[in-house]
């Protein structure tokens, strides 16, 4: 596989045991990590700052041209998985998805629920300090990994709780709440229809997280191959920093797509529980932007 981007400088012992896995997804399996560790002598910590230019190459920044990558590490399997930043021309700024965002997107939807460690190539912005402090990880203090060697052969970096970037934070359970984003959920909506987008979507909408408004959310977009990509709608303590389900749906299409696919959306069915907010304006907006042709198709969830 040629079209992975790797830096040229990339070792081409380490590129050969990752190929397998990279051309599958941006993701890096346990055993993956393992066999790195075992025949290279790489920690999963250094692989990961290693792997950041890997994941920055998925951003699609047509406004900033400013090239974000994070990779986590999930609790659950020891996976690793890959994100990146994507801006919409046309669009407010308040769509952008922060790289990690998507990573975290990217292992919560892959079936992680929870992380030990979150790697990224330039220091957090508040916004995302805010946001990873929704996680069920946050309240053991996963850790973040930014790499401080200055050349191109120094892979050195610090591991520091996210207490040391967001002190004195307001979370979930400044509301009384347990749990977090990516805990398992199941919030039992059902519909009539038995399409498979919608049932996708409804899928992605009973995994939701949104314990404050109740709005439980998901979608699923269809691509002209036929491939299906679901999102979910992530809520925040603070609100602003929520996820929309579109947004989650294109980060995760473009992290397992190959880098930089062209986006190919052919259909789209967002199914919402009743809830005193809702999606489907944000949505169409957005849907607008990026496939014109497209008519949202939206169906209200029943509670079972
Ligand atoms: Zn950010």
């Amino acid at each position: 596989m040629t079209d992975l981007p790797f830096p040229d400088t990339f070792p081409p012992e380490l590129r050969e045991i990752l190929v397998p896995d990279l051309s599958r997804g941006a993701m890096i399996s346990a055993s993956t990590v393992q066999k790195v560790r075992d025949q290279l002598g790489i920690d999963t910590e250094s692989l990961m700052i290693r792997l950041l230019p890997v994941a920055a190459a998925y951003a699609r920044v047509p406004l900033s041209g400013f090239h974000v990558g994070a990779i986590v590490l999930g609790s659950t399997t020891g996976n690793l998985y890959f994100g990146s930043n994507m801006e919409f021309s046309g669009h407010a700024l308040s769509f952008s998805v922060h790289g990690e965002q998507s990573a975290i997107n990217h292992a919560w939807q892959m079936g992680e629920q929870g992380l030990l460690a979150l790697a990224v190539n330039a220091a957090p912005c508040g916004y995302c300090r805010q946001f990873m402090n929704e996680l069920a990880s946050a309240a053991h203090g996963f850790n973040i990994l930014m790499r401080d060697g200055a050349g191109e052969d120094d892979f050195s970096y610090s591991t520091k709780p996210l207490s040391h970037y967001l002190p004195e934070s307001f979370g979930p359970a400044d509301l009384g709440m347990e749990g977090g984003l990516m805990s398992s959920q199941d919030q039992s909506l059902t519909i009539q229809s038995e399409d498979p987008l919608a049932q996708a979507a409804l899928k992605a909408a009973n995994a939701s997280y949104a314990p404050y408004t109740g709005g439980h959310c998901g979608i699923a977009v269809a691509q002209s191959d036929g491939t299906i990509f679901t999102g979910r709608y992530g809520e925040n303590a603070a609100y602003n920093p929520s996820f929309s389900p579109l947004e989650s749906a294109l980060a995760l299409m473009n992290m397992r797509q190959p880098c930089q696919t062209p986006y190919a959306i052919t259909a789209a069915t967002l199914v919402e529980a009743e809830a005193p907010i809702s999606q489907r304006s944000a949505t169409e907006a957005v849907l607008s932007a990026i496939a014109p042709d497209v008519q949202l198709t939206y169906i209200k969830a029943n509670t079972r």
